[in-house]
């Protein structure tokens, strides 16, 4: 049972990632960055938690002394909850990406509000509180996903940084593919990098984890801090 789940979300992300690659990012009125004058930068983390990568994503953050934000899926929420625990536990921001992963903008009314409020409900369950971030799957937003979201009270944030990390979810990458990819997302994230930017992860595959200490390294090197969605919005 639990493999036909996994067989199927499999399935599922890979169209939607076909989707998001014929239909782009589109933030529609959803800030991307935040403003600030300081070197300050927010590491958030989609589409969690993971079995096989949230925990080591949160080992790196911590032996790195980082707090990230982390959007997190009601229906995987429900099966890994002790992640949703340790992540809030850990100091890190969280905040709503939709019970199913589903393109919001393709919908209206009753199952775009179900979408949010079911993964509202979720955390209520497991952490006592709803926290007050929300992200649309894909970035898709619209204006009707926008008032929906403004009902339950929740900010919306895009990115301004994609360090298209997703791209190689459930590849089998050998060791010379990975340092390929994570050079790629260097080099991406390097000539990206400002004050206020949001930089995109998700939780993840073999180059989130392998890429990871080097986007910390390199941006505590450039002088800037890491700060959560809390501090700033
Ligand atoms: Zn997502």
């Amino acid at each position: 049972m639990i493999h036909k789940f996994k067989h199927k979300f499999a399935l599922f992300f890979l169209i939607f990632s076909l989707l998001s690659f014929i239909f782009p990012y589109n933030p529609d009125g959803m800030p991307t960055d935040f403003k600030t004058n300081k070197k300050q930068v927010v590491l958030t983390f989609d589409d969690g938690p993971s079995y096989l990568y949230t925990d080591k994503i949160l080992d790196i953050l911590k032996s790195n002394n980082v707090k990230a934000s982390f959007f997190l899926i009601g229906s995987r929420m429900i099966e890994y909850p002790d992640l949703v625990r340790r992540i809030s536990r850990e100091g890190h921001s969280l905040g709503n990406h939709t019970y199913n992963h589903i393109r919001l903008d393709q919908y209206v009314g009753q199952r775009v509000d179900d979408e949010i409020a079911e993964t509202s409900r979720v955390y209520e369950n497991i952490l006592g509180f709803v926290p007050k971030y929300f992200r649309p799957p894909g970035g898709r937003m619209n204006k009707t996903v926008l008032s929906t979201v403004a009902s339950h009270k929740l900010i919306p944030i895009g990115w301004s940084i994609n360090a298209n990390d997703f791209l190689y979810r459930d590849q089998q990458l050998d060791t010379e593919m990975i340092a390929k990819k994570v050079s790629a997302v260097m080099s991406h994230i390097e000539s990206q990098l400002k004050p206020g930017a949001v930089i995109l992860m998700h939780n993840g595959n073999e180059v989130s984890l392998a890429v990871l200490p080097k986007v910390i390294a390199y941006i505590h090197s450039k002088g800037y801090t890491f700060v959560t969605l809390s501090q700033v919005m």
